[in-house]
């Protein structure tokens, strides 16, 4: 094995190496760093997050400086503002020995002021995230013209994120005679087409695909409908103990709707997306490195900051456009000889995806089941059990409490004490899952879950088009104020500031609880009950009606929209 000590690093920079405390090179430093130092070629880089690229590029370009100039002779793009803070601290730590070095950080959602001047005192090093720094060299600011160094780091990323004309104009622009590092966990066209465009014979170097090849990672996946989903995630959770896990989403909007069903549902989990504030984002990632919340509900560019890459689940809750997210997510667990396991959920009409990731992953997808209440059950138990019998009992410590113990238990025989334990455990689940249905999707017949219905009562809510509300708003927000899809609603009539709904009058009683106080963008929800305005004044023009909405039918609203994750740069 190689030693950091052979790679060719100046005494200065293996001292900070050292006081980092890593010993041994991964394999993308121990090939990269000689390279660098002694190769003047350009190098693409295949590799997996947590790798190590940081350093792998980070100590080299450090070694190269010219401290004494004030020109700017290194560039590292990064796709977001946490990665680029990220590689600029551990850019920091190497070069602590380094007197006279100058680094500096720009990134979009900041004011310009300090960039700016940190930019115009000459930074030897500039971590940027694309769009700012092109708003910068648009005003003139920063200087590429003596760049020796021009990094790409996650370019599939900056690529996925809509950062193609911002990576042009700047690699259009920097240095000609600079020297290219382009580092990407997948090569799609678009990230092949700018090292095609911008890169002079590039030396290729594969580290990822060893790490990737670790094999601990499972992948699964469960078919589900579409509304049967969020009781699905539930379910993965409940089986397991101890999930340490990243639950993704496509939307923000999602992540909202599923954290805030965890915590009703009594987990405790957070969620990170970009309309966060960057303190609370902050906030929420230190909680979540610490273990605490142990679930984290999240966008994928919302999470790219976040180093933790121990987690024990990675779970698809949305299946995200782009296979390259789907390797970034699932490249977080599984890692330094641990197992682990990426679960999506994956709707019906979503099954030739699989085939796709599994295709670009190199690796199979298993389908699995979604457990069954029994399932959850028993699984729990045999991991109580098993704590059981593995705890270490520290004599000393539960001594003195023993006798207590014993006293009050006093007259339970074995069996009744075995029961009343497991109960203490377990009642939670017995009483969840009680009943509880199979969401496994039978083939081809869609699970049955219409019931009869009764008669309908009108309620009115305040809220109509004025608050853009239109049929399948109102059947979105029954929907998901009552967390089902099972409500059997009847015709609805919009006026400006009001609606009228039919529901199902055995439903109502639930439907009037869910909805009231609800928040609908913004409106708290108030409900009355209301005679049937459309038998009463069924000749009122104006209203809009859907056709065919007189029977009472369970619907639901379209999808959503697909929408493009907000960027940070
Ligand atoms: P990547 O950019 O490939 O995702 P990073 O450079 O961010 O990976 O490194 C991932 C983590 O591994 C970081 O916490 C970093 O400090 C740590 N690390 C990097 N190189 C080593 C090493 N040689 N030994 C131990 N830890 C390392
Ligand atoms: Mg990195």
């Amino acid at each position: 094995m190689t030693s950091f000590d052979q790679l060719g690093l100046t005494p200065a920079l293996l001292d900070a190496i050292h006081a980092r405390g890593f010993t041994t090179p991964t394999p993308i430093q121990a090939e990269m760093i000689p390279f660098l130092l002694t190769e003047d070629r350009d190098v693409t880089g295949l590799a997996q997050t947590g790798t190590g690229k940081t350093a792998a590029f980070g100590l080299p370009i450090l070694q190269t400086l010219d401290l004494q100039s004030r020109s700017t002779q290194a560039l590292i793009l990064t796709p977001t503002r946490e990665l680029g803070l990220q590689v600029s601290r551990e850019i920091a730590e190497y070069g602590k020995n380094l007197r006279g070095l100058r680094t500096t950080t720009v990134y979009g959602g900041a004011p310009f002021g300090p960039q700016i001047r940190d930019l115009k005192a000459g930074p030897h090093i500039i971590t940027a995230t694309p769009g700012r720094l092109k708003d910068l060299l648009d005003k003139g600011i920063a200087d590429l013209s003596s760049l020796r160094f021009l990094v790409l780091d996650e370019a599939d990323q900056m690529l996925d994120m809509g950062f193609k004309d911002e990576l042009d104009a700047i690699l259009a622009t920097a240095n000609p005679s600079r020297r290219t590092l382009l580092f990407s966990a997948t090569m799609p066209p678009e990230v092949a087409r700018i090292a095609a465009t911008y890169m002079n014979n590039p030396h290729e170097i594969v580290a990822g695909r060893k790490n990737q090849g670790v094999g601990t990672v499972t992948h699964y996946y469960y078919r589900v409908h579409a509304h049967d989903k969020y009781e699905a995630l539930r379910r993965l959770i409940d089986v397991k103990s101890g999930m340490y896990a990243i639950i993704f989403c496509r939307t923000r909007e999602t992540v909202k709707d599923v954290t805030a069903r965890l915590s009703r549902d009594g987990y405790t989990a957070d969620a990170l997306h970009g309309e966060l504030a960057q303190a609370q984002r902050d906030a929420a990632m230190e909680r979540f490195r610490e273990g605490n919340p142990s679930l984290l509900v999240a966008t994928d560019v919302a999470a790219r900051g976040l180093d933790v890459d121990n987690l024990t689940h990675v779970i698809h809750y949305d299946l995200p456009d782009e296979v390259s997210a789907y390797t970034h997510r699932s490249g977080r667990t599984g890692r330094a000889g641990k197992s682990g396991a990426s679960l999506a959920l994956v709707h019906m009409r979503e099954g030739h995806r699989i085939s796709h990731i599994e295709r670009v992953i190199g690796r199979k997808m298993e389908e699995a089941r979604i457990p069954r209440g029994r399932d959850i059950c028993e699984a729990r138990l045999l991991d109580l059990l098993l704590r059981v019998k593995e705890v270490e009992v520290n004599d000393e410590a539960v001594g003195p409490y023993l006798q207590a113990v014993r006293d009050s238990l006093e007259g339970f025989d074995r069996e009744e004490l075995l029961q009343r334990f497991v109960s203490v455990e377990f009642n939670r689940f017995l009483e969840q899952y009680a009943g509880a249905e199979d969401l496994n999707p039978t083939q081809g017949k869609p699970r049955p879950k219409r019931r009869e219905t009764g008669p309908m009562v009108s309620l009115r809510l305040n809220v109509g088009r004025r608050q853009s509300a239109l049929p399948p708003q109102i059947i979105g927000l029954i929907n998901k104020a009552t967390d089902s899809g099972d409500i059997s609603i009847g015709r609805i009539t919009i006026d400006a500031d009001s609606c009228d709904v039919q529901v199902d009058g055995s439903m109502a009683p639930r439907v009037e609880k869910a909805l009231a106080g609800y928040n609908y963008q913004g409106t708290t929800i108030r409900v009355e009950r209301v005679a049937d305005r459309s038998t009463s004044t069924s000749k009122r023009r104006g209203p809009w009606r859907p056709s065919g909405t007189d029977r009472p039918q369970a619907r639901r609203p379209k999808k959503g929209r697909k929408g493009k994750p907000g960027r940070n740069g």
